[in-house]
């Protein structure tokens, strides 16, 4: 049985000569067993601060953390068979592979075949298998980054923690690495906690993600919902390249809305209050350039275009001076010129009210 992590009302707060902070300001959070939820957000966020409150390097100033509702607010972290991987891989120099990944084995005094062979598995499913006689500076980074996995892995632990593990290495690498790491975490069935500032690393690995802001947790679902349905300006943001545009509520009901802004009509899926005022979010890649009069579209001029073979940036300001980017997948061969007037449609679904 994996391990569920629930997490209430927690805080820490630091209290330095020259000011107080609350880096962690009330966050609430379920973690299912086997899942591999991230902690995204702006350096600053407080989002280390709540890993190592989980690992129990860091004692709450309020609140509860229950493993399996099994209370660990104030137990030691060795007490709580927690994994760590940090950004540095912090691992031993002058020792083999194998016998950095056994530390943790014979601290715990394991005797030494189920030692030997806990390591091979542990290598094994890090892809290291044939690597445990050498030395951490015969590795690439991104092997010595799966050495520190292996080696929180090999303890068997109820929850694996990672804060950044990636930031440390080139970006191919890191994209390599994500496929992987994943893969490892989902074979091994762990519950796992991973922090990072990175958005494409969280929508591209995670199950859940939860978005901290100033200590708090700003919003919490998968990652397509959180890029696709934002409840706030911050999350749309924080996910990738967005447009706000200021709308008034015409009509509202339960198939959607009618919102005007100062360019025309959009329709959104969204329900909005009627007459309200309200900040529209719609991606780049959700709107379509149209050089035709078409219904239910936004009017304006091209500004002008990037063209960068798989992808075509637009720049189109609309009445009123407001400038909005739209990016066009497989663009054709013609486009239409700056200065021309062009439309923008967006698909319903894809106007979302943040605001
Ligand atoms: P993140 O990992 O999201 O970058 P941290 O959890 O490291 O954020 O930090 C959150 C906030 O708490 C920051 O404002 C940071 O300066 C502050 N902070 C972290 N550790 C300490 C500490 N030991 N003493 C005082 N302030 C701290
Ligand atoms: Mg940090």
């Amino acid at each position: 049985m994996t391990t569920s992590i629930s997490i209430q009302a927690l805080e820490k707060t630091y209290i330095t000569p020259r000011r107080t902070v609350r880096a962690v300001a009330g966050v609430n959070l379920d973690i299912s067993p086997g899942e591999l939820f991230f902690l995204l957000g702006p350096s600053g966020c407080g989002k280390t601060t709540l890993l190592r409150m989980i690992a129990g390097f860091i004692d709450p100033t309020g609140g509860r953390i229950a493993f399996s509702g099994r209370d660990v607010t104030h137990m030691p972290p060795n007490k709580r068979n927690t994994g760590m991987v940090f950004q540095s891989y912090a691992l031993w120099p002058h020792m083999t592979v194998a016998q950095n990944v056994a530390f943790g084995l014979s601290v715990r005094r394991v005797k030494a075949d189920e030692r030997d062979r806990r390591v091979r598995e542990a290598l094994e499913a890090v892809q290291l298998a044939d690597f445990g006689a050498r030395k951490p500076n015969e590795l690439s980074g991104g092997q010595q980054q799966r050495v520190a996995l292996a080696r929180a892995l090999v303890i068997r632990p109820d929850v694996l923690l990672l804060d950044e593990p990636l930031s440390n290495l080139d970006a191919k690498l890191r994209i390599e690495l994500r496929a992987q790491i994943r893969a490892i975490c989902k074979s091994t069935g762990i519950t796992s906690v991973y922090v990072t500032h990175d958005q494409k690393e969280a929508l591209s690995m995670a199950d859940r993600i939860a978005i901290m802001r100033a200590g708090q947790v700003e919003q919490v679902g998968e990652p397509r919902t959180l890029y696709r349905r934002p409840t706030s300006a911050f999350v749309a943001e924080f996910l990738g390249e967005t447009n706000f545009l200021s709308a008034e509520v015409e009509q509202s009901g339960p198939e959607g809305s009618s919102l005007r802004t100062p360019a025309g009509v959009l329709r959104s899926s969204h329900a909005g209050a009627g007459g309200a005022r309200v900040t529209l979010s719609i991606r780049p890649e959700a709107l379509a350039l149209l050089d035709a009069p078409a219904g239910g579209a936004l009017e304006g001029r091209l500004v002008e275009t990037c063209y960068l073979g798989e992808i075509a940036q637009h720049v189109v300001e609309l009445p009123g001076g407001m400038r909005v980017k739209v990016a066009a997948l497989n663009p054709g061969a013609r486009s239409p010129e700056p200065g021309a007037q062009v439309r923008l449609r967006a698909d319903p679904d894809d106007v979302v009210i943040v605001g």
